[in-house]
């Protein structure tokens, strides 16, 4: 009984994993079951060490034992495996201003095409000390990229909140990332934005980006109303792990946009535009129709 109590506190540890929650379709609540069930486990183990009454051992053995069983079952009938397998893998470069933009706009994007075989890098333009204690926010971010899946982030110190003092700067970074990483869809911030370290992002990418073919321009919380989108990608299997990659910024979670409320408000507000349950939505800039069917 004791291998199955400790089996069971195995699986209940694996899935706090990023590694193997990401790939769960209901990670939160697999996570209570599993804990509840090892819990469970430890009193029935506690009680057969107190206990000489036969009967109730019999009893509490086999119950420990339908536990972490039972817990096991559900571990595995809940391993999600991803998104659809890409026929053709694709790289895709995602710019952010701060350390919790990418989370908080594309993320369940990002996920799910790293669960379909693409390659997504991510670029980070600040440390965003002006919102929060800088080294925590850029091990957050390092967090959440590996979260997400991504193969790669670079993350630059440019001054927060005064981006667009340093645009000949990030044009070049941005310029050197699209020359090593020669990737097939940029995302960064939209124009629509009234926060003006994004608005600084939009325009050094789209001038650093100005002979690439696809660019799309995500929905940040400090968005205006003038955001329009037109490209929405269904975020429903990802919702769980876009809530949960923001939730990894834990310097920020005091900040209404990051509530799960709000993350999945938004989600579900342009899921019933895309006419799906959740969605994340994109303004183009310019695209290239081929690379959309690939994704
Ligand atoms: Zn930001």
């Amino acid at each position: 009984m004791l291998i199955v109590f400790l089996i069971t506190f195995l699986v209940a540890a694996a899935v706090g994993q990023s590694w193997f929650h990401r790939r769960l379709r209901r990670p939160e609540l697999l996570r209570r079951l599993s804990l509840i069930a090892g819990s469970t486990l430890l009193v029935a183990n506690l009680c057969c060490f107190v206990t000489d009454a036969p009967e109730f051992w019999r009893t509490a053995d086999l119950t420990a034992t339908l536990g972490g069983m039972a817990a096991l079952g559900v571990a595995m009938t809940a391993l999600h495996t991803g998104g659809v397998p890409a026929r053709q893998p694709r790289r895709v470069l995602a710019i952010g201003a701060h350390p919790d933009d990418l989370e908080l706009a594309c993320g369940g994007t990002l996920a799910k095409f790293v669960d379909s075989g693409h390659e997504v890098q991510g670029l980070v333009m600040s440390d965003g000390k002006r919102g929060g204690d800088a080294l925590e926010r850029s091990l957050d971010a390092r967090r959440g990229a590996a979260f997400m899946g991504l193969s790669g982030m670079s993350h630059h110190n440019f001054t927060d909140t005064e981006l667009s003092r340093h645009s000949q700067e990030m044009v070049a970074v941005i310029e050197g990332a699209i020359a090593r990483f020669n990737p097939d869809i940029i995302l960064t911030h939209s124009n629509h934005d009234q926060h003006q370290d994004h608005q600084a992002v939009h325009q050094a990418t789209l001038r650093a980006a100005r002979q690439h073919h696809s660019i799309l321009c995500y929905e940040s919380p400090s968005a205006t109303r003038d955001f329009s989108p037109s490209v929405f990608v269904d975020i429903d299997d990802y919702m769980d792990a876009k809530v949960q990659a923001v939730r990894m910024h834990s310097d920020q979670l005091g900040k209404p946009y990051m509530t799960p409320e709000r993350v999945r408000g938004i989600a579900s507000f342009r899921g019933g535009q895309a006419r799906r349950r959740v969605a994340e939505a994109y303004e183009p800039v310019r695209l290239l129709s081929t690379e959309l069917e690939k994704l």
